[in-house]
């Protein structure tokens, strides 16, 4: 069939498949212009949970394409239905393994709801059938909701401040308008429910799961990812729900740390554009202006360029020390975000920004873009008129 973009609000409810063969593709070799001499640092057998899209698939190229490490990925993406196309991490991930097996790599999938504890039954088959143990889990998922096996109970996260009404500019993606957003503060009940979805809790059970079975190595390394950003999103992010869960993602590092041979790490990556960053008020305005200032400057990175430096230059440092971390035990791969330069200009232009003046004073035009790329639209090469096969069958699947 031939596919064109749908969109509805911030999703795209269609995928092109070969458009996200050739966006995996840019990644690859951005990851392998990034690689070391052999006998660097290096993570060898790797478990991505949430390895279909965003930071969780860019870790994954990282790791193998830079690092030559077997990776398995756990993710939750529709696969095509009676003629409609897949979601884009469908098509991420097959073009992933495709690319990894041509170059005689392990890469397997799991596709299913990680918070279950069927899945981590079947990861656990899965790792000691196959790779016995992993030496590095990343934790990289974004869900709006999360059913806990515990009590059977379904939670869902929400983006609310949580002291007081947020009123701030944001962006309307579709229409390019800068709107007034108003958002009432959270409930009690909505804080601790975005604590149980995007919270630590189900990292520390993956940890414990693994490290039960024998699945860890000794010594392995650990990370989930987090966001700060910029103060003007501070009441909604940081001080607001989904902060509340990510401190809640620092206690369980402290946790699995103290419990297991395994160092935990959270790190602090740039926001980006992805489906989960899409959906937070406020955010995609700040991205539009951030880029701009970051592509003047040279320090413009995507989710590729973040992941290859976090495993090059942190987690797995060339001369094999430790991460630096900052005052609170945190890896910063957001540090050229944050840089203070960067973020004066910020300050400059957000009071300054409106609908007419949008493609002046930032980089909506790259936002767009690089959203369309999400969902494999608008990459070079790709001939988005032709007829494409959208019924493709993830190649580890295949095997078993
Ligand atoms: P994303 O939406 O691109 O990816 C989410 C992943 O989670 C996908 O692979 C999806 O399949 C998987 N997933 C969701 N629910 C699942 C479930 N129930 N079972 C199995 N898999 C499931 O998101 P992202 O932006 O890459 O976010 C990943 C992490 O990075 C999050 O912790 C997020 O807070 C953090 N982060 C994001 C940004 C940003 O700007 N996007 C910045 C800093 C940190």
């Amino acid at each position: 069939m031939i596919v064109k973009p749908r969109i509805r609000g911030f999703v795209c409810i269609t995928a092109h498949p070969e458009g996200c063969a050739a966006k995996v593709a840019q990644e690859i070799k951005v990851a392998k212009a990034a690689s070391r001499d052999k006998g660097s640092p290096s993570p060898q057998r790797v478990l991505v949970i949430g390895a279909s899209t965003g930071y969780g698939l860019s870790t994954r190229i990282a790791a193998a394409f830079g690092h030559e490490a077997a990776t398995l990925g756990v993710f939750f993406e529709r696969p095509s239905l009676k003629g409609k196309p897949a979601s884009a991490g469908w098509y991420n991930s097959v073009a992933f393994e495709q690319a990894a097996h041509a170059e005689g790599l392990y890469a397997k999938s799991i596709n299913g709801d990680a918070f279950s504890n069927e899945i981590k039954a079947q990861t656990i088959e899965t790792l000691k059938a196959d790779l016995g143990q992993v030496d590095l889990v990343v934790y990289s998922l974004a869900s709006p909701r999360r059913t806990d096996p515990a009590d059977g109970e379904t939670y869902k996260s929400c983006l609310k401040p949580i002291e007081g009404t947020y009123t701030n500019r944001s962006l309307d993606t579709d229409k390019g308008e800068v709107t007034e957003v108003s958002i009432e503060p959270a409930t009690q009940e909505e804080i601790n429910h975005t604590i149980k979805v995007m919270g630590g809790e189900d990292w520390e059970l993956w940890i414990s799961a693994l490290s039960e079975a024998g699945c860890l190595a000794e010594g392995a390394k650990t990370v989930a990812y987090s966001y700060i950003g910029p103060e003007i999103t501070w009441p909604v992010y940081t001080n607001g729900t989904i902060g509340a869960a990510k401190k809640d993602v620092e206690r369980a590092a402290g946790a699995i740390a103290s419990r297991h041979d395994c160092q935990a790490y959270v790190a602090v990556n740039k926001a980006v554009v992805t489906q989960a960053s899409s959906a937070i008020p406020v955010v995609p305005l700040y991205i539009s202006i951030l880029f701009k200032i970051m592509k003047l400057k040279g320090t413009h990175e995507d989710c590729i360029e973040q992941m290859v430096r976090l495993l090059n230059e942190r987690l797995y440092c060339a001369d094999g020390g430790a991460p630096e971390l900052d005052d609170v035990g945190r890896i910063r791969i957001d540090d050229w975000e944050m840089d203070a330069a960067v973020q004066a200009e910020v300050a400059v232009l957000w009071p300054k920004i409106n609908t007419e003046n949008l493609r002046e004073h930032s980089d909506f035009d790259s936002y767009q873009a690089n959203f369309l790329n999400l969902f494999g639209f608008g990459l070079p090469g790709v001939d988005y008129d032709a007829e494409t096969e959208v019924d493709l069958l993830l190649p580890s699947a295949c095997q078993s």
